[in-house]
């Protein structure tokens, strides 16, 4: 049947690791260099048709920058059905905080949830053409490590740019094949 199926999805993550641009990236197909950060919540809608036609309907609920202050409710989490917890591959700190995330969430949401796990800004640190600056920014958390650890908490794992556009919608479509459907 293609009746969509609604599917609530957090984003998680350390400040600044791109979780909204993630987002805009999927929703959208925009970036922003320089994007405010979220005022109030933001509630954005995206469909995913997958190849055996079901339809998954997105409610994306995206920080509104409480995360900054340590503050995010489990009211944010609460009944997700679904969640992206976000590092930036440049920062190792990063990644910490993400472990952190998935710990509460394995401990507190919904226990079906679907957690993927994304290192983001991977054109940061991916070869430049020659007409570019070079910049000083390297990574710090090698794709092996963080797929190790995903695999080991059970996560799905991607590395990301919502800049370019690199592995946002199957992160997506990754989640939306295993969501249950009744
Ligand atoms: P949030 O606080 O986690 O929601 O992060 P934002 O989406 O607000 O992004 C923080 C900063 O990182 C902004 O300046 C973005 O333009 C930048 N940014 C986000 N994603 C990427 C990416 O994939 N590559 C690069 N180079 N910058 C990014
Ligand atoms: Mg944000």
């Amino acid at each position: 049947s293609a009746k969509p199926v609604q599917v609530k999805l957090v984003l998680l993550g350390e400040a600044a690791v791109g979780k909204s641009s993630l987002v805009l990236r999927f929703v959208n197909n925009e970036f922003s260099e320089n994007k405010e950060p979220t005022i109030g919540a933001a509630f954005l809608t995206q469909k995913c048709r997958l190849e055996d036609n079901k339809v998954i309907k997105f409610e994306i609920w995206d920080t509104a920058g409480q995360e900054r202050f340590h503050s995010l409710a489990p009211m944010y989490y609460r009944n997700a059905q679904a969640a992206v917890v976000v590092y930036d591959v440049t920062k190792a700190a990063s990644l910490d905080k993400a472990k952190s995330w998935v710990k509460e969430l394995q401990r507190q949401a919904n226990p079906n949830i679907v957690i993927a796990l994304a290192g983001n800004k991977i054109d940061l640190v991916e070869p430049q053409d020659d007409s570019e600056v070079l910049s000083n920014i390297f990574r710090e958390v090698p794709t092996e490590e963080a797929r190790a650890y995903a695999l080991e908490a059970g996560l799905l794992f991607f590395e990301t740019s919502a800049k370019k556009g690199e592995g946002v919608v199957n992160v997506f479509t990754e989640i939306a094949k295993k969501i249950p459907v009744e």
